[in-house]
């Protein structure tokens, strides 16, 4: 409710209306088609999980757990329970109980709400939208390769020219500790330049840190020691093989050694796409791999590498580019008047409809004059106009909308006129 005590929506959650909602469908035909084209299959789970599910894979100190989370207790049985901040963690529990993994790989996606608690701005809000790809069971970087080339192919297809890609290695837990070490000792001789939220997180998760945006701790952070450096040979050949196969492809990267992403879980490959054209929130896509959290999860040593899209920021992208499409015209529009003329119209729309045109007949009691603005407003290529004289001839009126031209046609040849005039 607002101050007014007028019902809304909460806060830094939006309704989709039509005049936008019809980008959102044709964003998801051309992702549905792009991820088939890889052979991902779709997985829908639950927007609520346990709360436990996402302490244990998120980790505990990390922005998202720490304060972004929908936590609360069912009512009914006090269970806590947390609306999805992410869809990482609920797909490896379905995988996981499923047992999906069982001596095979998976690739899914899914589109769906996620819900953190930030502040609301242009591009960040409460209740937003993910396409998550998860591919599952692949140990070598020729997955990781993979998933980098088909978000650049994506960008390909929906016309996105300048979408920077940043890399980096995050190694394994070994190679983390060691830099760990010396990433308390570098703050610990800095620590007037941190703020709270790093003194907090320094001897729980210094890695944290490094992803502040705070702009005043930038400069520091920017000299902490790299985690490449304590990289051992086989995260390196790892990183190494990755990097080759995307030179080789001709994929444009930087190598960002302060990128560490917003989660825990991830090992070795981490990246993110972004552009300048949405302020601070310039991270379109992100992801990277997460071998431990499969573990983590299921008990059981395994591969994954996923990323996640953020659906509301490559709209924001797409409409800054211009690259979002017309809203969908009707082909026909089929005014008349009530009484039997509402049935002969009926079979006609059907008829038409049977053969792929969309077609929107009118059902209220207006002028023929309205009805064409009606159809006007709906862009329709054709109007077919049907009085009581129509129907006892068996003849259509068709009006074409652009030209300013009419002509009567025998219903028996309708089908064939039109098509024979708009395809
Ligand atoms: P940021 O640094 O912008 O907070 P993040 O690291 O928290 O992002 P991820 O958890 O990696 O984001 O989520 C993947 C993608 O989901 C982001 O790159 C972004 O496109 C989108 N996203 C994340 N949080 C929000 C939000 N609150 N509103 C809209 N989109 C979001
Ligand atoms: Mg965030």
């Amino acid at each position: 409710m607002n101050n007014k005590g007028k019902l809304t929506a909460v806060k830094g959650m939006n309704d989709i209306l039509p005049n936008e909602s019809y980008n959102w469908l044709w964003l998801e035909n051309i992702i549905r088609e792009w991820l088939k084209s890889y052979g991902y299959e779709n997985i829908r789970t639950p927007i609520v999980e346990d709360t436990r599910l996402f302490i244990r894979s998120i980790g505990e100190v990390t922005d998202i757990v720490e304060k972004e989370m929908y936590t609360f207790s069912d009512a009914l049985n006090g269970d806590s329970l947390t609306l999805r901040p992410e869809g990482t963690a609920g797909t490896l529990r379905a995988v996981t109980e499923h047992s999906l993994l069982y001596n095979t790989t998976q690739k899914l996606w899914y589109i769906g709400q996620m819900f953190r608690h930030e502040r609301p701005q242009k591009g960040r809000y409460r209740q937003f939208h993910q396409l998550g790809v998860e591919a599952l069971g692949f140990a070598n970087p020729d997955i990781d390769s993979e998933v980098i080339i088909m978000q650049h192919d994506l960008w390909n297809r929906l016309g996105i020219k300048d979408l920077e890609l940043q890399i980096n290695c995050l190694g394994n837990k070994e190679e983390r500790a060691k830099h760990k070490e010396a990433l308390i000792k570098y703050f610990e001789q800095n620590i007037d330049i941190l703020d709270n939220d790093a003194k907090n997180r320094l001897y729980k998760n210094p890695l944290r840190v490094l992803d502040t945006k705070n702009p005043d701790m930038q400069d520091l952070v920017s000299h902490a020691p790299k985690l490449i450096e304590y990289l051992g040979t086989d995260s390196l050949k790892h990183h190494n093989g990755w990097k080759a196969n995307l030179k080789a492809l001709g994929i444009n990267f930087i190598e960002n050694h302060q990128l560490v992403r917003g989660l825990d879980y991830y090992n070795l490959s981490v990246f993110e796409w972004v552009t300048n054209k949405l302020g601070s929130q310039g991270t379109v896509s992100a992801g990277g791999r997460y071998d431990p959290l499969v573990a983590e999860l299921s008990g059981k040593e395994n591969y994954a590498i996923g990323f996640a899209l953020g659906m509301e920021r490559l709209l924001l992208l797409l409409a800054e580019y211009k690259l979002l499409p017309a809203k969908p015209s009707v082909d026909i529009y089929i005014a008349s008047v009530g009484g039997d003329v509402t049935i002969y119209a009926m079979r006609l729309a059907n008829t038409l409809r049977a053969n792929g045109f969309t077609v929107v007949q009118n059902f209220v009691n207006i002028s023929f004059k309205a009805q064409l603005k009606k159809a006007d407003n709906l862009f329709a290529a054709i109007t077919l106009i049907i009085g009581e004289n129509e129907v006892k001839n068996n003849q259509v009126m068709v009006k074409f909308m652009q030209q300013q031209r009419q002509e009567l046609v025998d219903v028996k040849n309708i089908l064939e006129f039109i098509k024979s005039t708009i395809l």
